[in-house]
């Protein structure tokens, strides 16, 4: 029998979800590098429970009290160089490096790319999960290749940016392959001297509003962190997953009756021809009649509710449980259903 000395039974994971639900799993194992993952799949707990790859815990919601199962908990660290030139650097982070200490650091060598994506929570082998996106750039924009390890077999694979068939907040690890490789590092394909993007969202009023002209790449980083902070939560002091949903992509014909009926409709034309709404905007415009107004904004209940400067974020404000925030959830996604007849569907991963 194979035993894997750091495991841990009974292991609370408040500290492990963003949402801070007091879930506790059966079995939890922190693996610091690759040889203890390999220990790890040779041992009978492994074998025989159900298992979850678990980063920063920023973008899962558990729904009971009880993870039946062994969270493996990648805590991996190292970052090198693999080739460098006057015009761009191919760069490794191993998965489990924190995500903005490593744009962080991209930044302070003055490499471009994952400025835009600066203060997203998380940990680097998780970023190709769903192919984190913010501010007009997504990973796959600076996304070389990664290498995982399959689970059943133990075996290493490289995955390039094609099989990894990204999309709008998704890749092959949150579909088809969901659940049977770990991630173990990632290579970023950084430039030296391309033009920065300002363009998305309010990034060049925040610039104007500071008197920022030509913005430098740190610059440009520190805006995107001080607007991030002015309407997102802090998951220190109040539990979230940031977006819950994901925005709709509606056919064109469906949009323009939409548009009829609600002429500020907000909306972005995809390349396909479909429109894509936002779903903040849609949960603002229905909900339970409050003394402020009809709307899930702000709306509140003892344990849970929708946070008041962004309604796509669900909250946790303690004591409640992850029943609570889907009970929410659906509530949310039927009323929006009832009034625009579109089905938002959401961004975290249900545990
Ligand atoms: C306040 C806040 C703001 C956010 N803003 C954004 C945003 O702007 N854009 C955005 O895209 N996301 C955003 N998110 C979501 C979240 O930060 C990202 O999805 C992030 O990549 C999650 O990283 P994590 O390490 O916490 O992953 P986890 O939550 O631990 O895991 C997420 C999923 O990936 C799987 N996984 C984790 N690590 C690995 C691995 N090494 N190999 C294989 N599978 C793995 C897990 O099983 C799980 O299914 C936000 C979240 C919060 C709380």
């Amino acid at each position: 029998m194979c035993i894997f000395a750091p495991m841990k039974n009974d292991f609370n994971l408040q500290q492990y979800n963003s949402f801070g639900f007091n879930t506790v799993a059966k079995y939890f194992a922190e693996i610091n590098d690759i040889q203890q993952l390999e220990t790890l799949v040779s041992t009978d707990v492994f074998k025989q429970e159900k298992h979850l790859v678990l980063s920063g815990g920023n973008n899962v919601l558990f729904q009971d009290d009880v993870f039946d199962g062994l969270i493996i908990f990648i805590n991996t660290k190292g970052i090198e160089i693999l080739r460098e030139d006057g015009n761009e650097v191919v760069v490794r982070a191993q998965a489990g490096e924190d995500w903005p200490d490593f744009v962080k650091f991209t930044v302070s060598k003055g490499w471009q790319g994952l400025e835009n994506l600066a203060h997203i929570p998380g940990k680097v082998g998780a970023a190709p999960v769903q192919n984190i996106g913010a501010y007009g750039i997504e990973l796959k924009d600076s996304f070389l290749q990664c290498e995982a390890i399959e689970i059943s077999t133990g075996k290493k694979r490289v995955f390039t940016k094609n099989e990894c068939r990204f999309g709008y907040r998704e890749s092959v690890f949150k579909n088809e392959l969901k659940g049977q490789f770990i991630i173990t590092s990632v290579d970023f394909l950084l430039k030296k001297n391309a033009p920065l993007h300002l363009d998305y969202g309010n990034i060049k009023a925040y610039l104007e509003q500071n008197g920022i002209v030509n913005p430098t790449l740190q610059q440009l980083h520190n805006a995107i962190c001080a607007i991030r902070d002015a309407k997102l939560p802090d998951v220190k002091q109040i539990g979230s997953a940031g977006s819950f949903f994901k925005n709709p992509v509606i056919e064109k014909a469906h949009f323009e009756a939409l548009q009829k009926e609600f002429p500020n409709i907000p909306h972005y034309d995809e390349p396909n021809g479909k429109v894509k709404v936002p779903a903040g905007w849609l949960i603002e415009q229905t909900g339970p009649s409050t003394s402020s107004g009809t709307s899930w904004k702000g709306w509140r209940n003892e344990h849970v509710g929708v946070y008041d400067k962004q309604a796509l974020v669900l909250v946790h404000y303690g004591g409640g449980n992850g029943h609570d925030i889907v009970e929410l959830a659906r509530k949310i996604q039927d009323s929006v259903e009832a009034k625009f007849g579109i089905r938002i569907s959401p961004e975290v991963n249900f545990v």
